[in-house]
């Protein structure tokens, strides 16, 4: 569909924008282009639509030179996503959205048609947002309107230069997962330029990764994750992202409940009786000021010695426990709980509590579901 063929871009002051770039994309693949800023993503892209001409090679549309089309004629025929979405803010959504389809002639019915289709696609309602304009929407509003606009002329080719940077997390995922099922339907050729990774192995059929005018690789997100080029493209994944892959043995952080209910050495028996109750716990973690694990008072503990009234939780606490470090791998984890017999183990990070595991939460993280179905935590000092 799309080829680029050893395309160059020199300027005239000598520096060397993009050098030798070689790839074909797929009919129906969504690429992302990827690298750090300035490494020529958005040059590639705009070769594409001729909004930059390359000083060297050639590209390809379906066989066809482009550089022997012309080139508002091709723009015609490839919809075009940028970051700050330029909606014509003198004209309703419904103007914004059919621009394109008016001007290569279609008949009103078939754009009003295309109009509603697409605002129903992305979950706006037609009735609704068409006769408005572009700054009665929200950021996000703005870049769907942005995105279906590129649709609207039914493109077979799809520019994307970081169309979703400028939103919030929230709006960018939606826009992300709207993105895949859109392109479920629609199955465009899509380039989508992106400087984050997770964007890029959400969304991308194949990823093409660059620096300083060269594609370095450019392969589909499992063998990028699985097999990176080179120290930079492991830069680019992240540490922590391939950490996570090499280590699928799972360790006592991941689980653990981080919610735990504490108290502190000096309060009395009736106190943490109440504060077992609220907290439906049958133990309590005894830390100091600094979150330091000093011991650990058990129901049966405290009923043992209730009738002392000048007992504290320190005095019955037992400082005979086991506990395992935040990165201790979950053999340690099983390990103490068959060998100690206990029903839960603290779990440390320098010393201070980090969390608890209980046999329950371990199979929960074994199963690699996560220990989101916390017991609320809670604290004898907050009250
Ligand atoms: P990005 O990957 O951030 O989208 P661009 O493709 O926009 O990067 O830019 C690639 C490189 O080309 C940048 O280093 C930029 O400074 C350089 N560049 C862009 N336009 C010109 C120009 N007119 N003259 C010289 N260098 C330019
Ligand atoms: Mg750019």
């Amino acid at each position: 569909m799309i080829t680029f063929k050893n395309v160059a871009k020199k300027y005239p002051d000598g520096f060397e924008a993009l050098k030798n770039i070689d790839f074909h994309i797929k009919k129906g693949e969504l690429i992302a282009l990827i690298g750090p800023s300035g490494c020529g993503k958005t040059t590639t892209m705009k070769m594409i639509n001729r909004l930059i001409e390359p000083t060297g090679g050639t590209i390809l549309i379906d066989g066809e030179d482009i550089s022997e089309k012309d080139p508002v004629k091709l723009r015609r025929n490839i919809g075009y996503v940028i970051q700050q979405i330029g909606l014509l803010p003198h004209m309703t959504i419904g103007e914004n959205i059919s621009l394109v389809p008016r001007l290569k002639g279609w008949k009103k019915d078939k754009y009003d048609h295309k109009i509603d289709e697409l605002l129903n696609l992305v979950g706006l309602d037609p009735e609704t947002f068409k006769d408005r304009y572009p700054s009665e929407l929200s950021g996000g509003q703005q870049q769907r309107i942005g995105v279906i606009r590129a649709l609207a002329a039914e493109p077979p080719v799809i520019l994307m230069d970081e169309p979703f940077s400028a939103l919030d997390p929230i709006s960018r995922e939606q826009l992300q997962d709207e993105l895949i099922k859109l392109q479920d339907t629609i199955q465009k050729t899509i380039v989508f330029v992106t400087h984050d990774m997770d964007e890029a192995l959400k969304i991308a059929d194949r990823i093409a990764i660059m620096r300083e005018g060269r594609i370095v690789q450019f392969d589909t997100p499992e063998r990028i994750l699985r097999h990176p080029a080179d120290d930079f493209v492991k830069g680019f994944i992240g540490e922590q992202r391939l950490e996570d892959l090499s280590n699928d043995k799972p360790a006592a952080a991941d689980l653990m409940i981080d919610k735990v209910v504490t108290a502190r050495a000096s309060r009395g028996l009736a106190e943490a009786l109440k504060m077992m109750k609220r907290y439906k716990v049958d133990s309590l973690m005894v830390t100091n000021p600094e979150d330091q694990l000093l011991g650990i008072a058990t129901i049966g503990a405290v009923e043992r010695f209730y009738n002392e009234e000048d007992k504290t939780i320190g005095d019955i606490m037992d400082k005979d426990f086991h506990a395992v470090e935040l990165e201790s791998p979950y053999t340690d984890v099983a390990e103490v709980f068959a060998k100690k017999r206990a029903s839960f183990i603290p779990v440390l990070n320098n010393g201070k509590l980090a969390g608890l595991i209980t046999q329950s939460t371990m199979m929960r993280g074994l199963a690699g579901m996560k220990t989101s179905a916390r017991q609320e935590g809670g604290s004898l000092d907050e009250q």
